[in-house]
């Protein structure tokens, strides 16, 4: 039997009827856009990570634009971002007219480094253009850098904006991620930790101001209504239904959480005698969006665990600085080495909060016996 690397079908066995009701109840009301619905999941995701308000949208690169829109980011200014994430983190900024620039990742916890980060801002600065925002990514689940991160940005005037769309659900010093920056977004993408039926996203902010503007700018900058336009917006929305189901997932995600980390630290226990496993800092905590390991014979590693079974997926294999669409832009003085190397490496096991124990063991033994082939 093939194992499923993210099991969503599981997911919706332990969810029983809940889905179905709450799509039902949405088909008996119709209400399919703005239903009522879509603020009472605003309001439980609000209260979940603890920001004050949370703004839906439809789906998590529109979060990251709507952040950067409110915020007026666009020619001549810089936007700060890891080279080593997907690439919706970095496409937002030239979308908005600014200059994505590439700092590189820690290799204990791939998220952003700091050192780096000042180095490039150092670069932005040098080459004329205006620092402006930053955006550390929560690579894989793990909470960034925030301390760090936060403290650079407030002494060089920074908007800190937090992707998140793989890190909701994660604690940095006893904060859930949502609240650790000016801005965070995040993305219910299916396969993401907390994820809906389809295309679905949300900004969480402390700033009142900026929420009201968030959600003017996300309804073709709505004034009073959408037919008073105060501003240039867009069009983008979660859907009522995407909310109803989005409600129940949310209900069951601080269980969820507590399932993926057992997964995540058998993992830990059976494999870190024998394969690089993931660091988790003191004081955060995973929500675990990947498990993701090291390895030197990536190619051979996947096709014995292929062998055997076991599905694996690679993210990232190329960093953005070496992307066709986005090498033109500046790096970091002294490149990427870290972003190169990781994407050399790494590789990701099967991962969902429904993984059995004994489906576990296979995954386990099937890498084992490949580290003990190659030893
Ligand atoms: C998935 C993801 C996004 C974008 O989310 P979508 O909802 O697919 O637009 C942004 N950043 C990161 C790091 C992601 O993993």
């Amino acid at each position: 039997m093939s194992v499923a690397f993210i099991d969503l079908k599981a997911q919706a066995a332990a969810l029983g009827s809940r889905i179905p009701d709450a799509v039902a109840r949405v088909l008996e009301h119709g209400a399919y856009i703005s239903g009522p619905e879509v603020r009472t999941f605003e309001e439980r995701l609000a209260a979940f990570c603890g920001a004050r308000h949370a703004i839906s949208c439809a789906n998590g690169t529109d979060a990251l634009s709507l952040a950067l829109m409110a915020e007026g980011v666009g020619a001549g200014d810089a936007v700060f971002v890891p080279a080593f994430t997907f690439v919706a983190t970095a496409e937002v900024a030239p979308l908005a007219g600014a200059t994505p620039v590439f700092v590189d990742v820690r290799e204990d916890t791939f998220n952003m480094d700091v050192d780096s980060l000042a180095a490039a801002v150092a670069e932005a600065s040098r080459l004329g253009l205006n620092p402006r925002a930053v955006i550390p990514v929560d690579l894989f689940g793990l909470p960034a850098d925030y301390d760090a991160i936060n403290e650079f940005a407030a002494s060089h005037g920074l908007i800190v904006i937090a992707d998140s769309a793989q890190g909701f659900g994660g604690r940095y010093k006893g904060r859930f991620a949502g609240a650790l920056g000016h801005y965070t977004t995040t993305s219910f993408f299916p396969a993401k930790p907390l994820g809906c039926y389809g295309d679905g996203g949300a900004i969480l902010t402390d700033n009142d101001e900026k929420a009201a503007l968030l959600r003017s700018i996300a309804v073709h900058g709505k004034g009073t209504d959408k037919y008073d336009n105060v501003r240039v917006g867009v069009n983008s929305r979660l859907d009522t239904m995407q909310a109803a189901i989005l409600i129940e997932k949310l209900a069951i995600f601080p269980d969820e959480i507590v399932a993926r980390d057992r997964v995540a630290v058998r993992y830990t226990q059976e494999l870190a005698n024998v394969i690089k496993t993931p660091v988790v800092p003191d004081g955060l905590s995973s929500v675990w969006a990947q498990y993701t390991i090291r390895v030197a014979e990536r190619e051979k590693f996947a096709a014995h665990m292929k062998e055997a079974g076991i599905p694996t997926a690679v993210y990232y294999p190329i960093p953005m600085h070496r992307q066709t669409g986005y090498r033109q832009y500046p790096v970091a003085p002294g490149g990427l080495p870290i972003s190169d190397k990781l994407a050399r490496e790494v590789i990701s096991l099967p991962m969902h909060p429904y993984l059995d124990t004994d489906t576990q063991d296979r995954i386990i033994s099937a890498a084992r016996a490949f580290c003990f082939q190659v030893a």
